[in-house]
């Protein structure tokens, strides 16, 4: 397969190695792209971390010392999905929708991991979703759709990464739900695969692939969001999973290292157009974000972070049609589960063979969501829940709402309008935007990435900084 590679070539960057450069450049990069998260996210984050937490400081984010924004349309679109953005962003050329570390016409192309990794970089790529997905897998697979998850799992095992971790891998089984030879092929190359924090943490291996303690079924392709994994104790987190991956690299690559960090359920939550969990979520990424930050205090003159994301999804805003020129982010603190969660509830209430009621229902949105007793539900909203329980529960005819996650009855839909409306969350739809999404950097180098990008130059900005100068001249672009 021919490879094309946006930053010099992994030969010649291999041998011009790190440590003859160890003055001037970053020696180490934490590169955090949080999925979904648009300009529109931070910003009612920062509003509830304001107005709610009365926090004086600003999201660890929003106070870093360069910041800028990217524009994200895709080869084949002006609105992008996860592949075509994760390409961009971690190899600098743009493809189709649903196209994964590859050209339009299938040409592979280099990702800075890999070219950081043969630099002499030990390299970790981390996320809160599945590990073969969009995102992660842009930073080690070539494969023209990223629902490929065996021969992306393939090339996780060949990547050669020190470190890599997730909710659960989704091609260890053939289409018959037989286990196939992914496993032994990852074993085969010197992965040992481990399930949760206190494991990685006891492997002497120098790679690692570390997946959740207990992946339920309904949640195999990610750890859970922040709203609801608090009652389940031991389930990784992603500030966890950074913290892990940063001790790995610190052991087995403490010259140099480069760490991908991706808030996954950023996305999830802003296709199910769920408010409350996506606040929840952006304030757990910013928690990861403060692992790195700890350490560039440490390092830095040695340290460059990058913060972006692939894409806005759902258009969120502060604000909506109706609550006019106000918010009320606080009645998002009444929601103890996310949208997935209550339509999981849902489903199986309408499995069940006992006769639930509508004060049944009542009882268990004012237990859930703080309805009627922390939330000011009125008449007309609470008539409109009433007639969407009739038609979901009673009728057995609800028009169900589709995203790309889940599909969501049209009472939960009805509940999680209403909490929206209520708290002043707005949203445009349950799929990706154009919206620009925000760019931050802090640290050795970070100057470089204020102002407007195209999500393609980060990457080329980041090898800018980490890769000699001599290397970059002699194979110019
Ligand atoms: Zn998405």
């Amino acid at each position: 397969m021919k490879i094309i590679s946006r930053a010099v070539s992994a030969i010649i960057a291999a041998a011009f190695t790190f440590s003859a450069y160890a003055d001037n450049t970053p020696k180490y990069i934490f590169y955090f792209i949080g999925d979904g998260m648009g300009m529109g996210h931070v910003l009612a984050a920062q509003t509830y971390n304001r107005m709610v937490l009365r926090n004086a400081d600003p999201l660890l984010m929003m106070q870093f010392p360069v910041a800028g924004v990217a524009t994200t349309y895709s080869a084949s679109s002006p609105v992008t999905d996860s592949a075509a953005a994760g390409t961009a962003l971690s190899t600098g050329y743009k493809t189709v929708n649903g196209m994964l570390g590859v050209t339009p016409d299938s040409a592979a192309v280099t990702s800075i991991a890999k070219t950081l990794h043969d630099a002499g970089y030990g390299v970790g790529i981390v996320t809160s979703v599945a590990p073969d997905d969009a995102t992660p897998g842009a930073f080690y697979a070539h494969v023209p759709h990223r629902s490929m998850f065996y021969q992306i799992g393939r090339q996780a095992a060949e990547s050669g990464y020190e470190f890599i971790a997730g909710a659960g891998l989704r091609g260890t089984k053939d289409k018959q739900g037989n286990p196939n030879d992914l496993t032994d092929y990852l074993r085969s190359h010197g992965v040992d695969i481990v399930r949760g924090a206190e494991a990685a943490a006891a492997s002497p291996s120098r790679r690692i692939l570390m997946l959740n303690t207990d992946s339920l079924p309904d949640h195999l392709n990610e750890i859970g969001y922040t709203i609801d994994s608090i009652t389940e104790p031991g389930n990784l987190n992603l500030p966890l999973i950074t913290r892990t991956a940063l001790n790995h690299l610190q052991r087995v690559s403490p010259d140099a290292f480069f760490m991908m960090v991706e808030g996954g359920n950023i996305d999830h939550a802003g296709h199910g157009n769920d408010g409350g969990t996506a606040i929840k979520e952006i304030l757990n990424f910013n928690e990861a974000i403060a692992v790195a930050y700890e350490f560039l205090l440490q390092h830095p003159d040695e340290t460059l972070i990058v913060i972006t994301a692939d894409h806005d999804t759902g258009g969120m805003a502060v604000g909506n049609a109706f609550t006019g020129y106000n918010a009320f982010l606080h009645y998002i603190d009444a929601q103890r589960m996310s949208k997935d969660r209550f339509a999981e509830e849902c489903r199986a209430m309408l499995r069940s063979r006992r006769n639930y009621t509508w004060d049944d229902m009542r009882d268990l949105l004012t237990e859930k969501f703080g309805f009627w007793t922390i939330l000011p539900v009125n008449e007309k909203q609470t008539e409109s829940l009433r007639q969407k329980y009739e038609k979901t529960f009673e009728l057995r005819n609800s028009d169900d709402q589709r995203t790309l996650y889940n599909t969501f009855n049209e009472f939960t839909v009805e509940v999680f309008r209403v909490l929206n409306d209520i708290a002043g969350i707005g949203w445009v739809d349950t799929n990706h935007t154009g919206n620009y999404v925000p760019v931050y950097a802090a640290g050795h180098g970070a100057s470089a990435f204020a102002g407007i990008h195209d999500n393609t130059q980060i990457p080329v900005l980041i090898l800018d900084a980490a890769l000699p100068s001599p290397a970059r001249l002699a194979f110019p672009d």
